[in-house]
C-alpha cells in the first residue's frame, strides 16, 4: 500500500527528488477555481435561493430549513446525552481542555512608551465567526469544539456554524450535541464553496461573518481562499489531511502503521509518508500497514490516499529525513524517534509535531486542548494551527505629550515633505508653533488647571474619589513611572471645606469624650525612641476577643484600605489575576492595576446582585488567585447574600484562591461573613473591617481582618516593618473598650439613614435600599452635576457618582446627624422642586 522510494543513493538535491511525490494541487485545481467563483458568484445574487439550489445539486438534499431550530439543537443535546453518556462526557472534557489551552493563548495589551509619547496595542474580539465543519464522509463534533472554542475563548459574540447535510438534510446529533456544549448562536445545514459565500457574503438566512475557520475539502478551501479579504480567513490552509511518520530502529511498527493509516481514513486528496533511515522499519511498517488497511472500516479512503500519496521513504540519514520533513511542511509530523527533542531544533516546518510513542496525533485532533485546524499542502512553511488570535484584530492607540510631538515632529515634516504630503508637515508643524507661542500650555493639559480642583474640566472628565484608576488623556512630562501607571489617574475625592460633609461615608459623630482622655494617656505612655510593637500584639488580641477569634486570625493595618493592598500584595499582584464583580468598591480594581495583577470582572445584574452562576463561570476559567466581594457593596449600599458568599466561595476554593469580604460598613447591617468563618476557621474566606466608620475614628487610619491563619501569617509579610506606630497602636486599643458607644452611634445612624430614605421618597429621586451608612439616589429629572453644585453652594457636600459606570445621574448622601440630615433634605427639595 505505502509505495516504496529509496532516497539513499538519490543523486540530485533532495528537495528535487521529492518535488515529483508531493501532490500538485495547485495544478489540479485550477479548473475547479473557476467552478468555485460561480458558486460565489450564484450566492450572492440568489442568496438563499442559491443555497438550496446547489444543496440540491452537491448534496442530492432538497433543503426546506436553512437553520437549525434552537429546540432541535437541545433535543439533539438531551439525546445523545441519554443513549451515549460516553460521548457526551467526551464532548464536555474536550470542551474543557480546549478552553483551557486555549486561554492561554490570550494575548496582553502592549503598552510601550518612550520620551513623551505612549503607544498601546489593545485587542478586541471580531463581532461574529463562521465555523465550517465538514460533513458527508464523517461526522466531526471535534471540529466544532476546535473552531468554536477558541472563538468564545477570543469573546466573538456571535458564533455560526456551517455544516453539509446528511442525505435526509439533517445534521448528526452529536454534531448538534457539540455545537451545544461549544456555545455556538446559530447552526446552518449547508456545506460546500456555497456555505463559504454565505458566510462571507450573507443571505436571507445565514448573516455575513468577520471571520470564517473550519477545514475542509478542495472546494471549501478553495472558496476561502476567494473570499479571503472580504472576511479573515485565517484557515484557508486547512486542506485535506497529511501525516508524516518519522521513524528510527527504536520504533513500534504496528504504532507507526495506525498513525498513517488514521490521518489517510479522512481520505481523499490527503498524504502520508514513513520516513525512515532504517531499512528494517521501512519493511515492517509497510507490512504493517497493509495488515490495518485491509481490515480498516474506512478502507475505501485510506486506500485512495494510500494510492495517491502514501510513500514510505528511505532516507540516508536522519539529516535527510528532517530536510525532507521541511520540504513537505506537513500538517501533522510524528516524531517516533528515541530522542524527539534533539530533532527539534532542526525542524522548522511542520503544523504539529507529536514526539514519543505515547503522543499519537489523535490525542491532539481530539482531546489534548491544542488545536487541531492545521495549515496543509505545504502551508506550514507560513501559517501555524488556528488560534484565539484569529478571531481577535488589534488596535493601536497613540497618546502624544508635547514633548512627545516635538520629538517627532522633524522626523514627520522631512519624511511628509520628501513623499509631498503638506498636509502631513503641516499637522505637526501647526502644533508645534502653538506649543511655542502659548506658554500657558502645560504637560499636564492644555487647560493648564489641576485635576485636583472640583469643577474643572480635568475634574469633569476624569473619575474621582472611589472611581481611581481609568486611564485620562493627562500623561506627565518626566512620568517614568510604569506606564500602566502613567496613564491612570489618582485618587482625588474632591476635599472642600463645607459645612455638612456627607461625601466620605465617614461617622458625623465624634469619638466619646472618655476616649479621648485615654488617648492622652497613651500619647503620655509612648516611648517615643523606641519603633513600635511589630506584631501588634495587644490590639490584634482585642480585636480578636471581640469576634471570638483568637489573636493569630487577626491581621490590622493602615486603614482597611492598607489591609486590602497587602491581600493582593500577598496573594495576586504582578503574575495573578484579582476577580471583582462590577460595580463595587473601586479600590479593589484599582489595587489590581497598581500591583499589575490581572483583572478578571465579572458584571452584577441589573439589581446590583451577583450573577450567580456567571460569577461561578468567571472564577472556574479564570482561576483568580484573588476575588472580591463587598457587603454592604459601595456605592450601592446593597448586602451580598448568604447564598452569593457561599457559592462564591465555593467557585474559590475549587480554583484554590482566596475570598475578601470587604466588610467596612459591616456594622450597619445584620448580616456578615463572619458567620462562615466562625463556621469553619481554615475555609479561605477573610473578611475586612475599618475604624474609620462605625468607629467613629477615620482620622486615625486602623483597618483588620479576620481570617484563617495560615493567611494571616503570609499578610504579616508583606507590610513594611513597624507599619503600625504606637500611638495608633494604643488609640485602637483604648477605642474597643468604648463598644457601646460605638453601637449607640450606628444605632443613631441607621434611624437617620431611615430620615434620609423616608425624605427622598418624597422626591423626584430613585433610590436603593442601603444597608451601610449613606444612600445612593438617582436624580430624575435635574442633571445630578448640577444638583451636586447647588448643594455645595448651600454648603452639602454629597459625592457626585453620575461619571462612574452604572450610575448615570446618581449621587450618593452618607449619613449625618439629624440636623445635618434636616438641611440636606430641605436644600435637596429646593433644588428639585
Ligand atoms: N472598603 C470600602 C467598601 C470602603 O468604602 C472604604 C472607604 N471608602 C474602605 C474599604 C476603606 O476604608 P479605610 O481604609 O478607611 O479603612
Amino acid at each position: 500500500m505505502l509505495s516504496r522510494i529509496d532516497l539513499r543513493d538519490e543523486q540530485k538535491p533532495t528537495h528535487e527528488a521529492i518535488s515529483r511525490l508531493r501532490m500538485q494541487p495547485e495544478n489540479r485545481i485550477e479548473d475547479r477555481v473557476n467552478a468555485v467563483r460561480s458558486i460565489i458568484a450564484g450566492v450572492r445574487s440568489e442568496k438563499d435561493a442559491a443555497l438550496i439550489d446547489f444543496t440540491r445539486c452537491f448534496d442530492k438534499v432538497e433543503l426546506t430549513e436553512l437553520t437549525v431550530s434552537e429546540h432541535e439543537i437541545e433535543a439533539a443535546a438531551e439525546r445523545i446525552e441519554r443513549t451515549s453518556p460516553g460521548v457526551h462526557e467526551a464532548i464536555t472534557a474536550a470542551v474543557n481542555n480546549v478552553w483551557e489551552y486555549h486561554s492561554c493563548q490570550l494575548p496582553s495589551d502592549v503598552i510601550h512608551e518612550s520620551q513623551g509619547l505612549i503607544v498601546r496595542e489593545l485587542y478586541r474580539p471580531l463581532a461574529r465567526a463562521g465555523c465550517y465543519v465538514p460533513g458527508g464522509r464523517a461526522t466531526y463534533p471535534s471540529t466544532v469544539i476546535m473552531t468554536a472554542v477558541p472563538a468564545r475563548v477570543a469573546g466573538v459574540g456571535e458564533i455560526t456554524l456551517v455544516v453539509p447535510p446528511d442525505s435526509d438534510g439533517s445534521i448528526p446529533d452529536v454534531t448538534l450535541a457539540a455545537a451545544a456544549a461549544a456555545g455556538v448562536s446559530e447552526i446552518h445545514p449547508v456545506g460546500g464553496a456555497q456555505a463559504i459565500a454565505a458566510l462571507a457574503y450573507g443571505t436571507e438566512s445565514i448573516r455575513p461573518t468577520d471571520v470564517i475557520v473550519g477545514p475542509g475539502n478542495v472546494w471549501v478551501t478553495l472558496a476561502q481562499r476567494e473570499v479571503a479579504g472580504v472576511v479573515k480567513v485565517p484557515s484557508a490552509y486547512a486542506g485535506p489531511s497529511e501525516v508524516v511518520v518519522m521513524a528510527d530502529s527504536t520504533a513500534d511498527p504496528t504504532f507507526a502503521a495506525i498513525d498513517i493509516i488514521l490521518q489517510a481514513e479522512h481520505g481523499p486528496d490527503g498524504l502520508a509518508w514513513l520516513l525512515t533511515w532504517d531499512p528494517a522499519i521501512a519493511d515492517a511498517v509497510e507490512a504493517e500497514v497493509a495488515r490495518l488497511a485491509s481490515v480498516a472500516d474506512r478502507h475505501a479512503e485510506i486506500e485512495s490516499t494510500l494510492q495517491e500519496n502514501g510513500y514510505s521513504l528511505l532516507c540516508s540519514s536522519s539529516g535527510q529525513a528532517i530536510e525532507v520533513v521541511n520540504e513537505v511542511a506537513p500538517e501533522h509530523l510524528e516524531l517516533m524517534v528515541a530522542d524527539p527533542e534533539s530533532f527539534m531544533s532542526e525542524i522548522r516546518n511542520a503544523g504539529a509535531i507529536f514526539c514519543g510513542p505515547w503522543t499519537p496525533s489523535s490525542l491532539g485532533d481530539y482531546a489534548a486542548g491544542p488545536n487541531h485546524v492545521l495549515p496543509t499542502n505545504g502551508t506550514a512553511r507560513f501559517a501555524g494551527a488556528l488560534g484565539v488570535r484569529d478571531f481577535l484584530k488589534s488596535m493601536h492607540v497613540m497618546t502624544a505629550e508635547p514633548s512627545g510631538l516635538q520629538r517627532l515632529s522633524p522626523q514627520v515634516e522631512a519624511l511628509a515633505e520628501a513623499e509631498g504630503l503638506n498636509a502631513h508637515a503641516d499637522s505637526v508643524r501647526f502644533r508645534v508653533a502653538a506649543l511655542n507661542s502659548d506658554d500657558t500650555v502645560t504637560e499636564t493639559g492644555a487647560s493648564g488647571v489641576s485635576a485636583d480642583q472640583p469643577g474643572s474640566s480635568a475634574d469633569q472628565s476624569s473619575p474621582s474619589a472611589d472611581q481611581p484608576g481609568h486611564p485620562t488623556q493627562e500623561i506627565r512630562p518626566m512620568a517614568r513611572a510604569r506606564s500602566s501607571i502613567a496613564l491612570m489617574s489618582g485618587y482625588h475625592s474632591p476635599q472642600i471645606d463645607v459645612e455638612i460633609r456627607l461625601n466620605t461615608n465617614e461617622s458625623p459623630y465624634l469619638p466619646p469624650m472618655k476616649l479621648m482622655e485615654s488617648v492622652s494617656e497613651a500619647v503620655k505612655a509612648v516611648n517615643w525612641n523606641r519603633y513600635p510593637k511589630r506584631q501588634a500584639t495587644e490590639l490584634r488580641k482585642r480585636i480578636a476577643a471581640l469576634y471570638e477569634v483568637s489573636s493569630d486570625q487577626v491581621f490590622v493595618a493602615n486603614g482597611s484600605n492598607e489591609v486590602l493592598q497587602s491581600l493582593m500584595l500577598a496573594y495576586s499582584a504582578a503574575g495573578g489575576k484579582t476577580a471583582v464583580f462590577e460595580p463595587t468598591y473601586a479600590m479593589h480594581s484599582h489595587l489590581a492595576r497598581v500591583t499589575g495583577s490581572e483583572l478578571v470582572s465579572g458584571e452584577r445584574l441589573q439589581n446590583f446582585a451577583v450573577d450567580i452562576p456567571e460569577a461561578i463561570e468567571l472564577i472556574s476559567t479564570e482561576k483568580p488567585q484573588l476575588t472580591f466581594l463587598c457587603s454592604p457593596n459601595n456605592p450601592t449600599g446593597l448586602i451580598e447574600t448568604p447564598e452569593t458568599i457561599s457559592a462564591i466561595l465555593n467557585a474559590v476554593r475549587s480554583v484554590g484562591g482566596v475570598l475578601c469580604v470587604d466588610e467596612a460598613y459591616g456594622e450597619f447591617t445584620s448580616q456578615s461573613a463572619l458567620e462562615l468563618l466562625r463556621e469553619d476557621s481554615s475555609s479561605p474566606l477573610m473578611v475586612t473591617r475599618t475604624y474609620s466608620k462605625a468607629w467613629n475614628m477615620a482620622a486615625i487610619r486602623l483597618g483588620y481582618l479576620i481570617g484563617p491563619t495560615w493567611a494571616v501569617e503570609e499578610l504579616q509579610k508583606v507590610v513594611l516593618p513597624y507599619h503600625l506606630d504606637t500611638l495608633k497602636q494604643a488609640i485602637g486599643v483604648a477605642v474597643l473598650k468604648h463598644e457601646n458607644a460605638m453601637r449607640d452611634r450606628v444605632n443613631a445612624i441607621i434611624e437617620g439613614r431611615e430620615k434620609i430614605v423616608a425624605g427622598l421618597a418624597e422626591l423626584p429621586v430613585r433610590l436603593w435600599p442601603s444597608e451601610a451608612n449613606f444612600v445612593l439616589f438617582q436624580v430624575r429629572h435635574e442633571s445630578a452635576g448640577k444638583v451636586w453644585q447647588q448643594l455645595v453652594d448651600r454648603s452639602v457636600l454629597v459625592r457626585d457618582c453620575s461619571s462612574w459606570p452604572h450610575f448615570e445621574n446618581c449621587l450618593r448622601v452618607t449619613v449625618g446627624t439629624p440636623e445635618e440630615i434636616d438641611r440636606f433634605l430641605i436644600y435637596l427639595k429646593e433644588v428639585l422642586t
